[in-house]
């Protein structure tokens, strides 16, 4: 495809990320640029952990309009801003930030990207959430899942985890009044009950991953009145998502959160509203699904 001519008009924008090689972001973004005939680009910037303060002060002098925060950077980076927003904040991480007048401003809109995707399907109103995992996907979807109204939020952990997976739920039942949040580690005999006990099961690890096979609760565990999201998107179907169907489950994979995060971080900076199926459709083409 030919490249739209870059001139001294081009707003730039890209991703900040260590390794950056294997982003999706810059031909998601450059495809919906292209598709509605405007004059931005988007680049991929390796950033060392040392270099973070240096490149975010170079990206604020450049005049960038904006730019995502990937692995390792997006706590690191929260200091370095001059703004975060609300939920940015309550989650702990950002992914998204804007820069207008040479002010930085952090967001994460994986938080709304979970929250649109998942509610294609089914409402988080009145439904008990369990999650497995306690990392950044995990801190993002508690938040999305009790803003769309879930009363009840089960946190699933390693043994290992068990330390952070309380100082996540300690942080949640300040953050999140009302809400009730429980934790449960994976060997625990409550465990299983307490996974059956939720309508909505979001995997929030890496394992499903090529990098990471397998499946992080027994299969077993779930039954036909439970819906299941994966938050993995490569592969589009995870062994968990596999698993779930075979028992009754309705399931849906991480494509389009990942589509719908990078929709709103689109908005964010150029003030457009891109359509994040288009987004969804270049993933596609890029991951050959
Ligand atoms: P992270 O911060 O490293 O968190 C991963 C969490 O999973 C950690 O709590 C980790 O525990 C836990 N974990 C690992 N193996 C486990 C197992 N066998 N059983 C239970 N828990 C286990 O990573 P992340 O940023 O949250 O990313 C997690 C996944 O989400 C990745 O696959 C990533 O690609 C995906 N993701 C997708 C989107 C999207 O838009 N679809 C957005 C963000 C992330 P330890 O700390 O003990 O390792």
């Amino acid at each position: 495809m030919t490249q739209p001519e870059i001139t001294g008009h081009t707003r730039v924008v890209g991703v900040i990320a260590h390794p950056v090689e294997h982003t999706l972001s810059p031909p998601m973004h450059n495809a919906e640029f292209r598709r509605l005939g405007l004059d931005w680009v988007y680049v991929p910037w390796d950033v060392l952990p040392e270099n973070l303060p240096a490149a975010v002060n170079g990206l604020r002098a450049l005049g960038v309009a904006g730019f995502n925060v990937t692995i390792p950077h997006k706590q690191a980076i929260m200091p370095l801003l001059d703004r975060i927003e609300y939920e940015a904040e309550v989650i702990g991480a950002v992914n998204t930030v804007t820069c207008t007048g040479g002010v930085l401003t952090g967001f994460n809109t994986d938080l709304f990207g979970w929250q649109e995707d998942i509610q294609q399907d089914i409402s988080l109103e009145g439904r008990a959430v369990c999650l497995i995992g306690v990392g950044g996907a995990a801190r993002a979807v508690t938040v999305g899942a009790y803003r769309a109204g879930a009363p009840r939020l089960v946190l699933v952990h390693r043994p290992a985890d068990a330390d952070q997976a309380q100082a996540l739920a300690a942080h949640l039942r300040e953050k999140c009044r009302g809400a009730e949040v429980e934790t449960a580690s994976l060997d625990s005999s409550a465990c299983r009950d307490l996974v059956r006990s939720c309508e909505v099961v979001v995997n929030a690890t890496p394992v499903g991953m090529a990098s990471s096979p397998g499946i992080p609760i027994p299969a077993d565990w779930l039954h036909p009145d439970q819906y299941l999201y994966d938050v993995i998107y490569t592969p589009a179907e995870t062994e968990l998502m596999r698993a779930a169907r075979a028992a009754g489950c309705r399931a849906r994979g991480g494509l389009g959160m990942l589509a719908r995060q990078g929709a709103m971080a689109f908005k964010l900076w150029t003030g457009t509203a891109p359509d994040p199926l288009a987004m969804e459709a270049t993933l596609r083409q890029r991951l050959g699904l």
